[in-house]
């Protein structure tokens, strides 16, 4: 599938999520099943027991699942990376693949969604931080999606949490190749010099927190890192809403 043009079916998927957004305000129904909740909860009971959060034992640096308690993860013990640190509410499987692929494909009003499931992360594993940041997009990507789904997702943040979201201190200076079917290394070679941070007076001595939709390998964590730390941030503390488990 070319990586730069929308197929058709994620056209319609988007003009039907988009309409769906519009006819079903949040609060009433599941999120996955459509089944009516009374309580202002995302989720039924039913659905909401089959969700994969990531509440067993996780990696202290990365936030990945892990099968183990150990402080940190094979893949964090090879190699440390650049970020802080990062935690997600969920594990990327099960009801929550399909969930953050509509995310992406028009359901935009679940940003509401995730940042009320978010916003307990960030209480529980972190103290504060001085401002949000979400993972821009180049210019051509966002005429492509119409909007930035890590952006929307730090609105709603800002609002439950009471932190400004700084959506201009960072910039995409230009478009990258899609990054699915390139490893680690790859991805971070793709993603060299892709970030620029806009506001660095800002960012100086700052506790930065990161809000994206997922934690795959961690290179555009690591990347968006990598220049807030060169503006001299003193923190960057990542917040996702589900993160790819650590693989064996
Ligand atoms: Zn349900
Ligand atoms: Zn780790």
């Amino acid at each position: 599938m070319p990586p730069f043009f929308e197929p058709m079916k994620d056209f319609f998927k988007r003009c039907k999520e988009q309409a769906r957004g519009a006819l079903f305000p949040a609060h009433y129904t599941c999120e996955i099943c459509r089944k009516e909740v009374f309580d202002g909860a995302s989720f039924c009971p039913a659905c909401e027991r089959a969700l994969p959060r990531n509440d067993g034992f996780f990696c202290k640096k990365c936030g990945r699942r892990i099968l183990e308690d150990f402080p940190v993860c094979l893949e964090c013990k090879r190699e440390l990376p650049v970020y802080t640190a990062a935690r997600s509410a969920f594990v990327y499987g099960g009801e929550i693949v399909g969930l953050v692929r509509r995310f992406k494909t028009g359901a935009k009003y679940l940003a509401r969604t995730f940042a009320r499931e978010t916003e307990p992360v960030f209480r529980a594993e972190y103290d504060f931080s001085d401002f949000i940041v979400s993972v821009p997009m180049s210019g051509e990507s966002l005429r492509r999606r119409g909007y930035n789904q890590s952006a929307l997702l730090a609105d709603e943040l800002s609002v439950r949490l009471g932190i400004e979201h700084r959506a201009a201190a960072l910039v995409k200076t230009r478009d990258t190749a899609a990054q699915k079917f390139l490893t680690l290394g790859e991805r971070e070679k793709n993603l060299t010099g892709s970030f620029r941070v806009h506001e660095r007076k800002a960012c100086e001595g700052k506790t930065i927190l990161l809000v994206d939709d997922v934690l795959t390998t961690g290179a555009t964590a690591n990347a968006v890192s990598r220049v807030l730390f060169a503006a001299h941030a003193a923190r960057v503390l990542v917040l996702t809403v589900a993160s790819v488990p650590q693989r064996d």
